[in-house]
C-alpha cells in the first residue's frame, strides 16, 4: 500500500481543560489521547485500510485468534516536547526494525518501516496537544499487532492481522528524585530459553513474568532479575529493562552489559548507551556476568555501580540485590556518578538540551 491514511477525526475530542487536568499528573499508561491508528493485513490484500480514527474500543469475535494463542507483539517508544515547543521521537526506525524482527519470530507479517514511522508521526501530529510540556514528561507510543482471524485452529498462524498505535501521556518516572531499586534474582522462574521468544517483544513473555515479579515483591524487592534458563547463573535482564555493570571508578570506569544471547530483549536504550558511553570516556562492552561474580565484585569494590535501562525510566540505579543465597548492596546503595552522568546525557539528547551527533532524534 502507499502510505495514505483514511482520516476520521470525528468522535469525542477532549476539551483543553480536560486535557490539562489529565496532563497534570498522568502516571504511566493510564491516560490515552483522542485518536489511534489502525492498519489491516490479509493474505489476499497485504497491508491495507490504514486509518486515523477516534480512540475507542475494538469489537472482536470471542474466537479471534489473539485471545487464544497470543499471537501478538508490541513496541514502546516516546515523543518528547522540546524547549521550542516542537516534538521529536527517539530512534523510531530502531523500534520499526525490532518490531519486524519480532514479527519474524511470531510468524506475523512485517510492516514496512516507513509505514510504521509514518503511523507514529501522524498520530503524534494529530494529538500534539497531548504531548506534555512538564519537565521529564513525555508521550508514550504503543504500536502493537494482533492476530484477528476467527477460529480455533492451532496448526497455522492467523491469516489476518491488525496493526494499531495508541498514545499515552506519561509523567516523570521518578517523583521526588532518582531512587535506586532493589532486585530479586529469580531462580525458580525463567523468562526465556534458547530457541524461545526472549528476543521478541511479544505479550506472552510478559504474561509469563508476572508470577516472578510478584515473588520479587513478596521477597521485599522492587524488580525481578532474570537468569539464564540452563544454569540459573548468568544474568540476563531486569523486568522490562536491560542491565549494565560499572567496573572501576573515575577515569578508570567501564561498563559491561549482558550480551544478546537470544534470550533477552535487544533494548534500544541499551544499544544507545553502548554507543554513547565511550564518547563520555567510559569504555563499553558486552559480556557475561554470573550472580557469584556480581556478589564478589560488590564485596571487593571492583563493581562500583549497577543500573537498568529502558524507554520508560531511561536509567534506574540498582541499589540492593537479593537471591536464595543471600543479599548484598551495590556500592553505597545510592545512585553512582557513572549512572547519573549517562542518564543526564541521554535525557539531554531526548529533550534537545544536548547535541545529537548520532542522528537519534527524529
Ligand atoms: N527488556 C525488556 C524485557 C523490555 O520489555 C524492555 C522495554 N522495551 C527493555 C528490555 C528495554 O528496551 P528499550 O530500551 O528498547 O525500551
Amino acid at each position: 500500500m502507499n502510505n495514505t491514511f483514511d482520516i476520521q477525526l470525528s468522535g469525542h475530542r477532549s476539551s483543553a481543560e480536560e486535557r490539562q487536568r489529565l496532563l497534570e499528573n498522568p502516571g504511566f499508561g493510564q491516560v490515552f489521547t483522542d485518536h489511534m491508528i489502525t492498519i489491516s493485513w490479509t493474505e489476499e490484500d497485504g497491508w491495507h485500510d490504514a486509518r486515523l480514527e477516534p480512540y475507542g474500543p475494538l469489537t472482536l469475535d470471542p474466537a479471534t485468534a489473539v485471545f487464544h494463542y497470543a499471537q501478538e507483539l508490541f513496541e514502546g517508544l516516546k515523543a518528547y516536547r522540546q524547549a521550542d515547543g516542537s516534538i521529536v521521537t527517539f530512534r523510531p526506525y530502531a523500534n520499526a526494525a525490532r518490531f519486524n524482527s519480532s514479527c519474524e519470530r511470531m510468524a506475523m507479517p512485517p510492516l514496512p518501516e516507513e509505514l510504521f514511522v509514518r503511523s507514529l508521526e501522524l498520530l503524534v501530529d494529530t494529538d500534539r496537544d497531548w504531548v506534555p510540556t512538564h519537565e521529564g514528561h513525555s508521550l508514550y507510543l504503543r504500536p502493537f499487532m494482533i492476530a484477528t482471524q476467527r477460529g480455533l485452529g492451532v496448526n497455522s498462524p492467523s491469516s489476518s492481522f491488525k496493526f494499531i498505535v495508541i498514545a499515552s501521556p506519561s509523567g516523570a518516572y521518578f517523583t521526588g528524585g532518582i531512587k535506586p531499586v532493589s532486585v530479586w534474582l529469580s531462580e525458580e522462574y525463567t523468562r526465556a530459553a534458547p530457541g524461545g521468544t526472549g528476543t521478541a517483544k511479544c505479550g506472552g513473555n510478559y504474561a509469563a513474568a508476572f508470577v516472578a515479579q510478584a515473588q520479587a515483591v513478596r521477597e521485599g524487592c522492587d524488580q525481578v532479575v532474570w537468569l539464564d534458563a540452563n544454569e540459573h547463573r548468568w544474568v540476563e535482564e531486569m523486568g522490562g529493562m536491560n542491565l549494565f555493570f560499572v567496573h572501576g571508578s573515575g577515569s578508570d570506569a567501564r561498563i559491561v552489559t549482558p550480551a544478546l544471547t537470544g534470550t533477552l530483549l535487544p533494548g534500544i536504550t541499551r544499544d544507545s548507551l553502548l554507543q554513547l558511553a565511550p564518547d563520555l570516556g567510559f569504555p563499553a562492552s558486552e559480556g557475561r556476568i554470573s550472580t557469584d561474580e556480581w556478589r564478589a565484585g560488590c564485596a571487593s569494590g571492583e563493581l562500583t555501580e549497577v543500573f537498568a535501562c529502558g524507554t520508560a525510566a531511561v536509567i534506574t540505579p540498582v541499589g540492593r540485590v537479593k537471591g536464595a543465597g543471600g543479599e548484598w548492596t551495590v556500592g553505597s546503595g545510592e545512585p553512582g556518578p557513572v549512572t547519573m552522568r549517562l542518564r543526564e546525557e541521554l535525557v539531554g539528547i531526548q529533550y534537545g538540551e544536548r547535541p545529537d551527533p548520532y542522528g537519534w532524534i527524529h
